[in-house]
């Protein structure tokens, strides 16, 4: 890839293995880790970070098979886990070696059905149980009916038993998802000692380790945020570097005398003269319109800058009236972990879409 491109997304690797290490500092040194790579690695860059994470941790997770196809194609061996498979994506999950998670009985008898037709043996599959987010799995009710397929076939076998916190972040939540963690235990419990063979156990993401790896560390824990530096909490995302850098340059400096109007609607109307920068990233890029209009800001040579009017599709501006900058200058669109904190909490989101919305247009970069 040339150089011919300004905005970029910076990737930190020593960040990513600092924010790995500090989890890893809150688990007994025998649990394994599993690093959640979905979404092109939380909008940064699955592949890099995969390769970069494939001798530091057990297991990767993504949401889809096409995620997981390339996981393979860049050759990256270790224990891949597909989140959310259909049906229709069996075949490939099985020739990819990749490991499904099973949530129904609709995909559990297809899963042994292709394996099955693909003549294979004793092919790894993880079982989810629904405690409570009610978004996928298994209930405590289906158990017989789980066990007696399992137990009938030698063509699948199941390698973990996992469920998934609904609010791991809210402590208000606290006797909630203690309640989900025992519901887990009980109902795991209870299948494991249905099966001939013995699965491992997980359960916990980002705030479930911070908050309840003494309750429900199990076997596995399921990195996904706070490898890119966030813990969805001030005092210990402190403790993360940060991972992500949003960068680009100014194109052109234009002066806005009284009464003129900047951008799309003419949305802007000059009440005095302003200077605007105009930056070379939109909406297409995933700076979603709600950051126009002064909600969102960039950092250039260190001063905030907010963004003027509604945000284009391919650029924006923002005004630059009291910063002492050129065309040329670098721009910091997502500057560090509190930009993008403040980010979120203005357009009323969270840090994950904002990461996950910068669209593939937007130049991957390692630092
Ligand atoms: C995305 C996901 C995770 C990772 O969650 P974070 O909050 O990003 O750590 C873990 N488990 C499941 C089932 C997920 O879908």
């Amino acid at each position: 890839m040339g150089n011919n491109h300004v905005t970029v997304l910076e990737i930190d690797l020593n960040a990513i293995e600092h924010n790995l290490n500090e989890f890893k500092s809150k688990l007994n040194p025998e649990t394994k880790v599993m690093a959640v790579v979905k979404a092109f690695g939380y909008g940064s860059n699955a592949l890099e970070i995969a390769k970069f994470l494939a001798p530091k941790v057990a297991y990767f997770a993504v949401a889809y098979l096409d995620e997981g196809i390339d996981l393979r194609h860049a050759g990256i061996k270790t224990p891949i886990l597909v989140l959310h498979p259909q049906k229709i994506n069996l075949e490939q999950i099985i020739k990819l070696n990749l490991e499904p998670n099973v949530y129904s009985i609709t995909l559990l008898k297809a899963v042994i059905e292709e394996t099955k037709s693909l003549k294979v043996r004793n092919y790894p599959i993880h079982i989810k149980f629904n405690t409570g987010l009610n978004r996928l799995g298994f209930t405590k009710k289906d158990i017989p009916e789980i066990s007696a397929l399992l137990n009938s076939q030698n063509s699948v076998f199941v390698k973990s038993v996992f469920s998934h916190i609904a609010a791991s972040e809210d402590l208000n939540e606290r006797e909630f998802t203690l309640a989900q963690i025992n519901n887990f235990k009980k109902i795991s419990t209870q299948f494991i000692s249905q099966l001939s063979t013995t699965p491992f156990r997980h359960m916990l993401n980002t705030s479930g380790i911070i908050n309840y790896a003494s309750e429900a560390q199990f076997d596995m824990v399921r990195l996904g945020i706070g490898l890119y530096g966030f813990a969805n909490e001030d005092a210990e995302t402190a403790k993360l570097r940060n991972v992500i850098t949003l960068k680009s340059v100014i194109s052109q400096i234009n002066t806005i005398e009284k009464g003129d109007t900047v951008g799309y609607n003419r949305a802007f109307k000059a009440a005095e003269t302003v200077r605007t920068a105009t930056i070379p990233i939109g909406h297409a890029d995933g700076i979603s319109r709600q950051f126009g209009n002064g909600i969102g800001y960039v950092y250039i040579n260190g001063e905030k800058a907010p963004i003027v009017g509604n945000v284009c599709m391919d650029m924006m501006m923002v005004n630059v009236t009291d910063i002492d900058c050129n065309e040329g200058d670098e721009v910091l669109i997502f500057k560090d972990q509190d930009h993008i904190e403040e980010l979120a909490k203005r357009t009323n989101t969270i840090p994950y879409e904002l990461l996950t919305a910068i669209s593939q247009r937007v130049k991957r970069s390692l630092k």
